[in-house]
């Protein structure tokens, strides 16, 4: 098949089916891109891309739902930078309501559940919503509840200073607002923020009833920060995963009540009855959330979960840094193969597919996208920057951080989801999926990330493709070609007879 398809074309390489649908599954490592025509420099790329149905990010990137990956730090981070995190489920169902809320609360266009006192609270309520929220500016009403008669404003300013904490808001707050009426556009009330100078814009009802609350941190945030993944009120969206258990469908709820964005179905193996039924009543009851369903790396599992209403697919079995299924389970599938053939079967549904697990660098994020992946989701990748839970510490002078397989022992043993994801939940004896380990620090995100995506546009001007979709179209169209390589030019593909050398940050093994 290979050859006939060669010899037609006059195109160097083969296209993806010649490579893909062969007796033997192969990922990254085993198959070069072949050069496109480049008439555009790396900044024109854009890296848009959707991670389901309704979920467009400005790139690629997608947080792994681990403990040593994704929390709420994590998926401000990569929301602020143009991806989106999934907090995993390992986690008692409020501390993950929790953390989705401290996402969602993050940056907004208008609050319009702001956090509200009376004049009688205290000095110390506003501590507590400091120590809770991150935040202290807050609204004083008649009675402390929303729609209740705007009175004053208590900033930082007015409360940082006084010894006496037990103090009734009355004596502190400010009376002399200035506010917007109800029905003012997020343009105009921007602008009636930046005139005032003031930290905090309330929003009232003719009546003078509170109704909403601006704050001019979003205005610069929003500046600084031009990629970033927002919902339709301006939020920041973000993903939480969790099982199909039935005492789960609480957690779902909750989840949703907050607000959450996309909806992870935490399953090593996801062609199963409890994750179609599970995707069936959702769709029914919460048409409006999507769901990213799996994990699978067949086309008939895949099929069956879209079928079912699966909003997004995440596809790999065994291909995780951490994870030892495929030696423990014997099932599984090499990933670019998975990829490519779940992609295929996905893109009759215009449903995308995220390749999950085994991006070891830049090239292994492009090699994912030129099978026909809308995004990449990574966790060891991730894991080790100053963003992701857990504190660094050392071993053998190397600065180090936790990282471990959420079917590790060690994670299985934990509150929430590991046990649930790998079905073993109940069993006496369990069987690891997974290791624990370290991984380098890789610093701060907001440097690593840009560099990483600045990469990802090298690699697409390279294959000649602006963005995504033309990238998926150029490979459906087999005009983008591919090639397998030996392990003699893989080895000649890194770096090689050097005595020694500086790595990059990332990009050389
Ligand atoms: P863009 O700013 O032109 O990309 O368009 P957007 O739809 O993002 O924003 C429309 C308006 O809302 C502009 O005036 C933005 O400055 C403003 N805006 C965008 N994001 C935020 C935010 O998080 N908070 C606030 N207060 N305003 C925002
Ligand atoms: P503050 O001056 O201490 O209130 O804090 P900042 O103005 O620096 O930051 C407040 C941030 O928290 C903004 O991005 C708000 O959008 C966000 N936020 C979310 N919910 C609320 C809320 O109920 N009240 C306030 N004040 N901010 C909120
Ligand atoms: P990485 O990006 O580190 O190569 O892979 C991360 C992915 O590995 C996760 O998104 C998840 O799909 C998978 N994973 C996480 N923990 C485990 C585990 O303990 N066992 C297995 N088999 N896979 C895991």
């Amino acid at each position: 098949m290979a050859r006939s398809s060669s010899a037609k074309s006059s195109l160097d390489g083969f296209p993806a089916s010649a490579i893909f649908e062969k007796d033997q599954g192969i990922t990254y490592k085993d198959f070069l891109i072949l050069p496109g025509y480049i008439d555009f420099a790396p900044q024109d790329v854009s890296l848009e891309t959707r991670v389901s149905r309704n979920v467009k990010t400005k790139i690629p990137l997608i947080s792994s739902p681990m403990d040593t990956v994704t929390e709420s730090r994590m998926a401000i981070t990569l929301a602020l930078l143009g991806g989106i995190g999934i907090i995993h489920n390992n986690l008692s169902i409020e501390e993950q309501a929790a953390q989705v809320e401290r996402v969602k609360r993050y940056e907004n266009g208008f609050i319009t559940d702001p956090i509200v006192l009376s004049p009688k609270n205290t000095i110390a309520d506003i501590d507590n919503i400091a120590q809770r929220y991150g935040f202290s500016g807050v609204p004083i009403t008649e009675d402390g509840t929303l729609r209740s008669k705007l009175v004053g404003i208590v900033a930082n300013r007015d409360v940082d200073f006084e010894r006496d904490r037990s103090l009734p808001l009355a004596k502190v707050m400010t009376t002399e607002l200035v506010t917007a009426p109800k029905g003012v556009s997020l343009v105009q009330a921007n602008e009636i923020l930046r005139k005032s100078k003031k930290g905090k814009l309330p929003i009232v009802d003719k009546e003078g009833r509170l109704v909403a609350l601006m704050s001019r941190t979003d205005l610069l945030k929003n500046r600084e920060y031009p990629l970033a993944t927002k919902d339709d009120q301006k939020r920041l969206r973000v993903g939480a995963a969790t099982s199909t258990h039935p005492h789960d469908r609480e957690r779902i709820e909750m989840l949703i009540a907050r607000g959450v964005d996309l909806l992870v179905i935490d399953s090593a193996q996801g062609y199963s009855k409890f994750q179609i039924d599970l995707l069936k009543e959702m769709k029914k009851k919460h048409p409006e959330v999507d769901i990213m369903a799996g994990n699978v790396v067949t086309r008939e599992q895949g099929e069956a979960l879209i079928k079912a209403g699966a909003d997004a697919l995440r596809i790999g079995m065994g291909p995780g840094s951490i994870c030892i299924t495929q030696d423990t389970m014997a099932c599984g599938r090499s990933q670019a193969t998975a990829v490519y053939y779940t992609a295929l079967m996905a893109s009759k549904y215009k449903i995308p597919v995220i390749a999950d697990g085994g991006i070891a660098n830049i090239g292994d994020i492009a090699k994912a996208l030129a099978v026909g992946a809308s995004a990449a989701m990574c966790g060891s990748l991730l894991a080790g920057s100053k963003e992701a839970p857990g504190d660094y510490y050392y071993e053998n002078g190397v600065r180090l951080k936790k990282f471990r397989g959420m079917a590790s022992i060690e994670a299985m043993e934990g509150s929430g989801g590991g046990a649930k994801r790998y079905n073993v939940e109940d069993q006496k004896i369990r069987v690891a999926q997974g290791v624990s380990g370290a991984v380098v620090d890789k610093g701060s995100l907001f440097e690593f990330v840009p560099y990483l995506m600045q990469g990802v546009r090298h690699a697409l001007q390279d294959m000649g493709c602006r963005d995504i979709s033309a990238l998926h179209k150029a490979l459906y169209a087999s005009k983008l070609r591919f090639e397998p390589r030996s392990l003699a030019a893989q080895a000649q593909g890194g770096v090689h007879g050097l005595y020694s050398y500086k790595k990059p940050i990332i990009g050389a093994d």
